[in-house]
């Protein structure tokens, strides 16, 4: 096997060698391989500069992250069959922890495909290449999951905003089976939800969050819930299933909304879930001027940081938004508190509900710590593979 090599710098071998995946372009030995002398998403060997090789990887000489290394040693070509070992091990995780085929089967570099996102809602898959190495090796991924899941639908949806930091155009396609009008259904805990991954937000469905729902279970039996920034429902009519006597979803966007009904239907839920189109600091405040509270509030928000210099302005949204959030509780309540921001360290988003307590005079107990669920493994030598954090709390007055 030939690939042409990418050459780093003395001592820049060190990260790889411990685990990490990513070649920043300042660490490339540019006078041995010139980044302009590769095409974005070219296959190359990287080589420590004792000319000694760490594995087969991909380069982008457009972005700052400019190679990423697929697989360690020389003895594997990046073609279809490794994808398909790839593939073959990522499963076998999904298939041992859950019972039923909807998860996420890859998640980029912790599932050791760098680049690569797939969503599976049983017999529809929903991929994502988000930079240029996995984008040329589109037909490669193809065929490999037709061999490994043999789906009956398969979309690449290459939107996602990431995308411009590889100079990726946004396109969406259908690359296996025919389009029709059926909504995809996920399935979840006993549950069904009508999804739209296509047109909907990131693939479809948070998969991320389904064992922090399993959490509910303990929570809201005979309990009025409120789940904010609701999307399809997947807090909120996990509460219902567990037996809260009212639950009220909320979310800014129209088609969420509509969907949510659907889904309080489908579940036999109609009379005991309702789905409110509002903006949720607005809504918030009306509840808190209406003296409406709650025993169970979830605040599960899009990411407020979404590049570290958003940090100082983000920290202060999640503590209004915590903070309205506890004035809308009953006055033993539980809070359940989310960021999906990778820049939003996790201590950051405590110290900010404490400081929102302590202001509305509150005492606050930390009952649980949350973390994105096992199809979202965390990669422990690459932080940016960890970003989902959240707390369960128990709100009392002081
Ligand atoms: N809790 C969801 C995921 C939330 S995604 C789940 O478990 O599946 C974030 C959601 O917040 C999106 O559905 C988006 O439409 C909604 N949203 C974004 N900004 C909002 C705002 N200001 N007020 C209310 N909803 C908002």
């Amino acid at each position: 096997m030939q690939y042409p090599a990418l050459y780093l710098k003395r001592g820049e071998d060190t990260r790889l060698r411990a685990g990490h995946l990513w070649v920043f372009s300042n660490e490339v030995d540019v006078s041995r391989s010139p980044l302009t002398d590769f095409k974005p998403g070219q296959v190359c060997a990287i080589v420590d500069s004792r000319d000694k090789p760490i594995g087969v990887g991909y380069v982008n000489p457009n972005s700052l992250i400019c190679a990423r290394l697929v697989s360690r040693g020389l003895d594997h070509a990046l073609d279809k069959s490794l994808l398909v070992h790839k593939l073959n091990v990522a499963l076998a995780l999904r298939e041992r922890i859950y019972d039923e085929p909807w998860y996420r089967l890859v998640f980029g570099e912790s599932d050791g495909l760098p680049g690569l996102t797939v969503d599976r809602f049983n017999d529809v898959i929903v991929a994502q290449a988000t930079t240029a190495g996995m984008e040329q090796l589109k037909d490669e991924i193809t065929e490999a999951l037709v061999k490994v899941i043999k789906p009956r639908l398969l979309w690449w949806k290459n939107d996602a905003s990431i995308r411009a930091m590889e100079q990726l155009p946004d396109s969406v396609e259908l690359a296996v089976g025919e389009r029709d009008n059926e909504p995809v259904i996920v399935r979840e805990a006993g549950l069904e939800f009508e999804c739209d991954p296509v047109a909907g937000q990131k693939t479809g469905w948070f998969y991320d969050q389904r064992e922090n729902r399993d959490g509910l279970e303990h929570l809201v039996k005979g309990k009025r819930v409120l789940d904010m920034f609701s999307y399809l429902g997947g807090w909120g009519l996990r509460a219902a299933a567990y037996g809260a006597s009212e639950v009220v979803c909320v979310d800014s966007s129209q088609a969420a909304v509509d969907a949510i009904s659907r889904n309080i239907t489908r579940n036999g839920f109609d009379g005991r879930v309702s789905a409110v189109r509002a903006d949720a600091f607005d809504y918030l405040k009306l509840l808190r001027e209406q003296r409406d509270r709650f025993d169970v509030v979830i605040l599960d928000p899009p990411a407020f940081v979404k590049r570290k210099k958003d940090l100082a302005e983000g920290r202060v949204a999640y503590r209004r938004l915590n903070e309205l959030g506890m004035q809308v509780l009953e006055r033993d309540g539980i809070l359940i508190t989310c960021s999906c921001s990778y820049h939003m360290p996790r201590s950051v988003l405590l110290s900010g509900v404490q400081q929102g307590a302590r202001h509305l005079d509150r005492h606050v107990q930390l009952l649980w710590n949350l973390q994105q669920g096992a199809d979202h493994p965390i990669h422990p030598a690459i932080a940016e593979t960890e970003y989902l954090k959240g707390f369960v709390l128990r709100v009392l007055p002081a």
